[in-house]
């Protein structure tokens, strides 16, 4: 069973099985994949795999050790994660001195929340590296023995954040591994560990979170109709984090603009232009709600391009249908060129007002052009 709320990743959670069952179980694992697949939710479903003693698959849910990491709180469970530095010596093997009550609180709360939502990250205020005191005290830990039957499982959650210091005290670890012990390693940045490091662990790709298990996810957790969550799950690309960031935001002035959008691609005044792009080069709309709607006029452009989509309708059936009645032979396919294009200059920090102001009337003329070319 799924002993964290992991979305998808049903050929991933196989895999751990069948590693599980394995006789030739390495000590160290290395998962990587890109922001938002759930590297850190699968390797704390691994970590749980390790020490449950239920009967049947594995983790059962049911039994004390399930119970324990389900809160991250069992004792074989090691966590290593970015601190704040609060102590003013760099020899210690406390990572926690200096903290006061209050930031033990913080550590609390965010371990708390991580095991509610494995898919957030684990940040405290301050909080930027993985401390070469973290690394000490769990050099003193592990090498303690445990009840006979219990695997010490270290969790090692955006391995990234380590500087060398760090890495080379882990690595000294990784060399000479205590018994029954399994590390796991997270990180989107494998390029950013050092290869003594990658070399001793055993390396798996975690894929993007695929489309249909997201929108599933969208449409349960916040009640989305199945069309939006669609549209946001194919923005998200695969990116739990982005699409519950893009779910969140009730506002939808994303959808407004792309109205706005195709309504100007099928006006025959070109002061709509003007008044687009003034409103979409507003000060109050901050400029990645700007490229985010330029990303969703790429997915309704690809829609246009495509087609209806097999088993219900689109969130933008109606703008896809008056653009195509309008202009039957309109290349949809080009278009999307000319918005990532667009899309370009505003990452290359342009005048936005000019790039936008082109791209829509660009647009507007494909658009009359293939209509053109129909009456013709
Ligand atoms: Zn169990």
């Amino acid at each position: 069973m799924k002993l964290f709320p992991i979305i998808g990743q049903d050929d991933f959670l196989r895999r751990l099985h069948n590693l599980l069952n394995s006789a030739r179980l390495g000590h160290s694992h290395l998962f990587t994949g890109p922001e938002g697949s759930g590297k850190d939710a699968l390797a704390l479903q691994f970590a749980a795999m390790l020490n449950c003693t239920g009967e049947g698959d594995k983790p059962c849910g049911e039994c004390p050790a399930c119970h324990q990491y389900r809160l991250l709180e069992h004792t074989a469970l090691h966590l290593i994660f970015a601190l704040p530095d609060k102590s003013k010596s760099s020899a210690d093997s406390d990572p926690y001195k200096g903290f006061k009550e209050s930031d033990m609180d913080d550590l609390r709360s965010a371990i708390a929340d991580k095991a509610k939502n494995p898919y957030q990250p684990l940040q405290l205020p301050g909080a930027n590296n993985i401390r070469i005191s973290s690394i000490r005290k769990l050099r003193q830990d592990i090498y303690l023995s445990m009840n006979p039957g219990i695997t010490k499982t270290v969790v090692i959650m955006e391995t990234h954040k380590m500087n060398d210091a760090a890495f080379n005290a882990l690595l000294k670890i990784l060399e000479e591994p205590p018994e029954r012990t399994v590390f796991i390693l997270t990180t989107a940045y494998p390029d950013r560990i050092p290869t003594t490091i990658l070399s001793r662990c055993q390396y798996y790709r975690i894929p993007p979170i695929a489309q249909v298990d997201l929108q599933e996810h969208l449409e349960k957790q916040f009640e989305l109709p199945g069309p939006e969550a669609h549209v946001l799950a194919r923005l998200s690309q695969g990116n739990v984090r982005q699409a519950e960031y893009y779910a969140a935001d009730t506002e939808r002035k994303w959808l407004d603009m792309l109205r706005q959008i195709v309504k100007v691609m099928l006006s025959k005044r070109y002061h709509d232009v003007q008044v687009l792009v003034k409103q979409l080069t507003d000060k109050s709309l901050a400029e990645e709600t700007l490229q985010q709607i330029l990303s969703v006029l790429i997915l309704f452009l690809r829609d246009v391009e495509v087609g209806i989509r097999e088993g219900g309708q689109m969130i933008w059936q109606e703008e896809r249908d008056a653009l195509v009645a309008w202009s039957p032979h309109f290349n949809a396919r080009e278009a999307v060129n000319r918005v990532e294009r667009c899309k370009d200059a505003l990452n290359r920090k342009v005048y936005f007002p000019l790039a936008l102001t082109r791209l829509f009337f660009e647009l507007r003329q494909m658009a009359r052009e293939s209509q053109k070319e129909y009456q013709q």
